[in-house]
């Protein structure tokens, strides 16, 4: 007999079927167990009488919550009072003719018929492959993975882009965040990183002619939490376009989210559409933030208050703990060091830099920023001249000389955004923390719990690399 999944079985009934799945929920009353059944798409009552069943009864008495278990039986409906709303196979249920343990399990750590949101974290992350049994989590999985196959076919269908997947092993350059770096065993001495963002490979993308790229991109900044990022790794939707304006790049990122909202969430309102495009200045003077949250009502989960800002500086002031420069009165990016000043700001960029105005635009949802972008510079002189101002020496450029090699060979106009896809699904999903709509994160201490890591290595393993710990341990 074929296996049916428990949701298939609302129209079957009176017919034979043949489930396996998880034991959510029993209910032992003496001459019946009514087991909760769970597979991958639902939950479904299945009545076990002795009578009934072929075989033996104890095993049935024996079983518990989360052994897996299989079943054949025929499906009936419910009486009207026995029909059950909660549950998606409500009407029907099924009377046990065979029952087979596959697996016992061992008593789970904390209850999985229950929202495991009140129970410890740290615990959660620890036993992860029972928290996303629980429906919520599960249900979380499920919209994370709607909206990423709804975004690759948009984009791929409907706008003619090309998916391609840049190197995880790369170089280390001064782009900004703190990189994760990977010791080479070939190359005692020289390391590479992991891409804190494919800006690099993507404008080199357009540099080879694909015009319009994207990918489900992983990020990795060696840098501590963030509300809207969790710590270490997370994803971005990332895109690159050539010979298109700013304008033309809104409108079409724009268009896919409300595109997306409306098919996968009806449910949901937009506050505005199209967009509104703010300016820089008027946001911060108006909300004193680059990322207002315009909801009409702010307690409407179901209301989504999507907003452009745009004519940002080029320049803020170096901050005291920046990583690479130091604190001063400096100019740092403030998107990063590839964006385009505005042509009419240009000659401000030897006089009065910091009140030069740029081509970054961020999209703002409900006070989260969810995406950055901006127009590049695709002029190996001005590209140059960012680098000076920004204070690179010679030893920072030489960093990025691939690409400015790159520039010589006939870059066209582009520029592209970012949107932060971890964030976007929790918002979605009606999660507060980005972590819920993630398999397996990191606790906000960069640290997991469930495989252990990070974890000391072997001796061996770093003489192979030609690295010795200064502080620390290493594995004995
Ligand atoms: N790479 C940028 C970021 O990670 C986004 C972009 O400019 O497209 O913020």
């Amino acid at each position: 007999m074929k296996r049916v999944y428990t949701t298939q079985t609302i129209d079957k009934v009176g017919e034979k079927v043949l489930l396996k799945g998880w034991i959510h929920s029993r209910r032992d009353m003496g001459k019946v167990v009514f087991v909760d059944l769970r597979d991958k798409e639902g939950i479904l009552q299945v009545v076990l009488i002795p009578s009934e069943l072929g075989g033996d009864y104890s095993m049935v008495e024996k079983s518990r919550v989360e052994w897996v278990i299989e079943i054949t039986g025929v499906v009936q409906s419910r009486g009207e009072k026995q029909i059950n709303p909660n549950l998606d196979t409500g009407t029907v249920e099924v009377l046990a003719e065979s029952f087979r343990v596959i697996n016992e399990s061992a008593t789970p750590p904390f209850e999985i018929d229950k929202n495991t949101s009140d129970i410890n974290e740290e615990l959660r992350t620890k036993y992860r492959y029972l928290d996303l049994r629980t429906e919520r989590m599960r249900n979380n999985l499920k919209v994370r993975h709607d909206i990423m196959h709804y975004v690759r076919n948009y984009l791929t269908e409907k706008e003619g882009f090309r998916e391609i997947q840049t190197s995880i092993l790369t170089k280390s350059t001064p782009e900004g965040a703190r990189e994760y770096l990977v010791p080479s065993r070939k190359h005692h001495g020289k390391f590479f990183a992991l891409p804190q963002s494919p800006q690099q490979y993507k404008q080199l993308l357009m540099v080879a002619g694909v015009e319009r790229y994207f990918q489900i991109a992983p990020c990795f900044r060696d840098e501590d939490a963030r509300a809207d990022r969790s710590p270490g790794e997370f994803y971005q939707i990332d895109m690159e376009m050539s010979f298109m304006t700013q304008d033309e790049i809104l409108n079409l990122t724009e268009k896919m989210f409300i595109s997306m909202i409306k098919d996968l969430f009806p449910e949901k309102k937009l506050t505005f559409e199209p967009f509104p495009r703010l300016d820089y200045d008027y946001v911060m003077e108006k909300y004193g933030t680059d990322k207002p949250d315009l909801r009409n009502d702010k307690n409407d989960p179901n209301e989504l208050a999507f907003a452009w800002v745009i004519n940002f500086p080029l320049f803020v002031r170096q901050s005291e703990d920046d990583f690479f420069h130091g604190a001063g009165d400096t100019c740092a990016p403030s998107h990063h060091m590839f964006t385009m000043p505005k042509e009419e700001d240009m000659h401000l960029l030897d006089s009065d830099p910091f009140k030069a105005r740029s081509y970054q635009h961020d999209m703002v949802l409900n006070g989260w920023e969810v995406g950055g972008g901006s127009i590049r510079i695709h002029d190996p002189k001005l590209q140059q001249k960012i680098f000076d101002i920004i204070g690179f020496d010679d030893e920072q450029k030489k960093q990025f000389s691939h690409l400015l090699e790159a520039f010589k060979y006939g870059v066209p106009p582009h520029g592209g955004i970012a949107p932060g896809f971890d964030r976007l699904v929790s918002i979605l999903a009606g999660e507060k923390s980005i972590r819920e709509v993630i398999a397996f994160p990191l606790m906000g201490d960069t640290r997991d719990p469930l495989m252990e890591s990070p974890s000391e290595v072997s001796k061996n393993q770093l003489d192979e690399l030609g690295i010795e710990i200064k502080t620390g341990k290493i594995k004995s």
